[in-house]
């Protein structure tokens, strides 16, 4: 049977790329470099604002509240915060319709000498277990004495739909809908809709203002594993530098969608990059630690923490390519893969047998592309139209349909 391909070509045109990295640049000129250290929390509302504070911050707003012994804030300013110590915030995001909040779990790393603050994100997808765990053992590593610059981390972001383990955010508006959070940012604190207004919070109050750089950490999703690699714009210097430090063995050289938070964040001026990191629901203790390793690479380089760097893409035999290829289901029945993620395939090699529920063959699908497997389905079953698999291409200008990623 035919493999059946998408072709919607998502890469903009060089020249859009040309005028955004331009962009990006005159941006990452920014005087950013001064810092202030604490405040007293009395002092954080004071209407002035403090000397030094950088271009585009905001003040931190405590509510008054305290949930699980964390203060709440709606509104974060790191520069606020104690030097040489760990704070664990909740963010107030977005109201339920019981008119309670969905609240965000934020840890602050707060070096004792100012520098590079870095923000690590997960949890966009609510079924995205080994991002958070990533961010988690990262940010257990870190001894603020030591350090300087920040890391904050915001683990949690999706709420109602990590509670759920599900990757979309579940909104009643019109009934229960489902929204992908990760084609929503910037947000907007006005939006139709929670999903939309809840990015806009956390972007605009909490991630913009407090970050140099940012990584914002994903997996696989339900039904469809991701193998480990990056997605990101290596055009873009200190992108490529960032995906340059972690030992992982692919780079999906390409922007993808404009409204996922690495795209907000770069349209900010502030370089980002999108990990997978392997398979979605469960954590993926396989790969987990090379995106740890990669990460505490990236804050040694940046001088946030002290200490050689570790094994690098160079180590991993990275392979970047900016073409992924998808094969996608021409038939619904029962697959049986014939390889396996990771693996490196040839144009024309057979990758699946497809059944129905008698065993009779319906299809055969094979490999339209030389190149290594990076996401595969993981659900033994299919409907036609379904993502079975993705291929990093090195066979030159492929392109297709990217359903799924990030
Ligand atoms: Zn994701």
């Amino acid at each position: 049977m035919a493999l059946e391909l998408k072709s919607i070509f998502l890469v903009p045109s060089l020249s859009h790329n040309r005028r955004r990295r331009h962009r990006l640049q005159s941006l990452l000129i920014a005087p950013w470099a001064l810092v202030v250290f604490a405040m007293a929390p009395a002092l954080v509302n004071a209407a002035a604002p403090p000397v030094g504070v950088r271009i585009g911050g905001v003040k931190t707003v405590f509510t008054g509240d305290v949930i699980n012994g964390k203060k709440v804030v709606s509104s974060l300013n790191t520069d606020d915060l104690e030097p040489g110590r760990k704070h664990l915030l909740y963010f107030q995001g977005v109201q339920m319709a019981t008119g309670q909040y969905w609240y965000v779990s934020v840890i602050v790393a707060k070096g004792i000498r100012p520098g590079k603050r870095l923000t690590l994100t997960s949890g966009v997808h609510g079924d995205e277990m080994s991002s958070v765990h990533t961010v988690q053992t990262i940010m257990g590593r870190l001894n603020p004495a030591e350090m300087t610059g920040t890391v904050m981390a915001v683990l949690d972001i999706a709420r109602p739909a990590i509670e759920s383990m599900q990757r979309r955010w579940p909104s009643s508006g019109r009934g229960l809908e489902l929204t992908d959070m990760n084609r929503e940012w910037p947000g907007n604190e006005q939006g139709l809709g929670a999903a939309s207004r809840q990015a806009g919070l956390v972007f605009q109050r909490l991630l913009k203002p407090n970050t140099d750089l940012a990584i914002d950490f994903h997996t696989g999703t339900t039904g469809l594993d991701a193998a480990a690699f990056h997605i990101g714009d290596m055009g873009i210097p200190e992108v490529k530098t960032m995906m340059m430090l972690y030992p992982v063995p692919m780079i999906w050289d390409n922007p993808v969608y404009p409204g996922v938070l690495h795209n907000a964040y770069i349209k900010a001026g502030i370089p980002c990059f999108t990990p997978e990191i392997g398979a979605a629901r469960h954590l993926d203790l396989e790969v987990i630690p090379l995106f740890v390793e990669g990460t505490m690479n990236v804050l040694k380089h940046y001088g946030v923490v002290p200490g050689p760097i570790g094994r690098t893409a160079v180590d991993a035999n990275v392979l970047i390519s900016q073409n992924v290829v998808t094969v996608v289901s021409t038939r619904g029945g029962f697959i049986e893969w014939l390889v396996k993620m990771g693996d490196n395939v040839t144009a024309g090699q057979k990758l699946a047998i497809q059944r129905n529920a008698f065993g009779e063959v319906l299809a055969q699908y094979t490999s339209p592309v030389q190149g290594r497997i990076a996401g595969l389905r993981s659900d033994a079953t299919t409907e036609p139209g379904n993502v079975l698999m993705f291929i990093l291409s090195t066979s030159g200008s492929t392109s297709s349909a990217v359903p799924y990623a990030e």
